[in-house]
């Protein structure tokens, strides 16, 4: 069972900023992890993720082993998932970020595929 998130220190810093860059829209990314740190993000294009199952299918498939995460951001200041949210973890499975607005480094929750909040810890 999963219970701590880590995550590199500039990767969050980074997701943190996109999450600014792309307010009031929202944006989705996978995370890929190296070691059991979670270092880079591939950026989904389109937003949301769950929100239509076409974008779901075509994300599913061409993912790589390593990525083992999921990162969407809020922009509103509801760091919790929502339906789609959960439907969408439950079927990918790994771990789950969402950012929510104002995006500080205490706007981000991490939650397991069954949408139970994790620690994170920040990798300097
Ligand atoms: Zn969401």
């Amino acid at each position: 069972m999963i219970e701590r998130v880590r995550i590199r220190e500039e990767l969050l810093e980074y997701l943190l900023e996109l999450a600014r860059d792309f307010y009031p829209n929202e944006f989705a990314g996978f995370l890929r992890e190296k070691g059991g740190v979670f270092e880079e993000v591939l950026i989904a294009p389109g937003g949301h993720f769950g929100r239509t199952s076409a974008f779901f299918n075509t994300w599913m498939l061409p993912l790589d082993e390593e990525i083992k995460g999921t990162v969407h951001s809020h922009p509103d200041h509801v760091c919790s998932p929502s339906p789609q949210d959960l439907w969408f973890f439950s079927k990918f499975g790994g771990v789950h970020l969402i950012i929510c607005y104002p995006y500080s480094a205490a706007d981000v929750v991490a939650y397991d595929s069954e949408g139970n909040p994790l620690e994170i810890d920040v990798v300097p």
